[in-house]
């Protein structure tokens, strides 16, 4: 990359720690706030730049909601971010694939669990769990696997609302990454990486951090 372009050349710096790569999302998040996202690296410079390899400087894991676009919301181009989403950002084994490749091969720094609210999937959770009906086909694995983190919740307190229900979830879904993956707890251990969990809120795009394991201080 050349140095001709300011918002692009700063992205595209390698990026050498989880501190480093926090800050680098939460700039580009606070832009996005303000209206003033600079949409760097979305050029024909920077696609050509990324012909051979790519260098994401975070994986962000999040809930598949139209309204939370990563690349959007964190002001990033093509090859700032490894993606994963499913809804109500549930764990299978492919997602763990998919975060493992990013930390093993790709040496991502930083993990971003990204929840938010009025999340669909978390609020069918807390209806299931209410009345005990579960919904038709594959939608009931998904359930199936937010029902402990709804659960959690309720039992720290009865009268919890949905909101409570999401923070609850995505630190349980921080959480089960690093107890879940050994190639996660290793590089988090090494401090090669970080995971930290955000929720999304979608009035004024802000992004806050509920959970975080590995330092975040540059
Ligand atoms: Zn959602």
């Amino acid at each position: 990359m050349t140095a001709s372009d300011d918002s692009s050349n700063a992205v595209s710096t390698p990026m050498k720690t989880p501190a480093q790569a926090w800050e680098t999302l939460m700039d580009g998040n606070r832009r996005f706030v303000e209206s003033s996202s600079s949409h760097p690296n979305q050029d024909a410079a920077r696609r050509a730049s990324l012909l051979s390899n790519q260098q994401p400087f975070a994986v962000i894991f999040g809930c598949s909601d139209s309204r939370l676009a990563a690349e959007i919301i964190f002001d990033l181009g093509l090859g700032d971010a490894f993606v994963v989403r499913t809804a109500g950002h549930v764990i299978d084994n492919t997602v763990l694939g998919s975060l493992e490749y990013s930390v093993e091969y790709l040496q991502v720094p930083l993990i971003v669990v990204l929840g938010h609210d009025n999340c669909g999937a978390v609020t069918a959770t807390k209806s299931a769990v209410a009345t005990g009906a579960m919904p038709a086909g594959f939608i009931r694995d998904l359930v199936e696997r937010i029902t402990p983190s709804v659960l959690t919740s309720l039992r720290k307190d009865p009268n919890s609302d949905v909101s409570e229900m999401i923070v609850e979830h995505v630190k349980q879904t921080a959480a089960r990454l690093v107890e879940n993956s050994p190639i996660i707890a290793s590089a988090v251990t090494r401090q090669k990486t970080a995971v930290v969990g955000l929720t999304y809120r979608l009035n004024d795009g802000r992004a806050d951090l509920v959970y975080s394991n590995g330092s975040l201080d540059l």
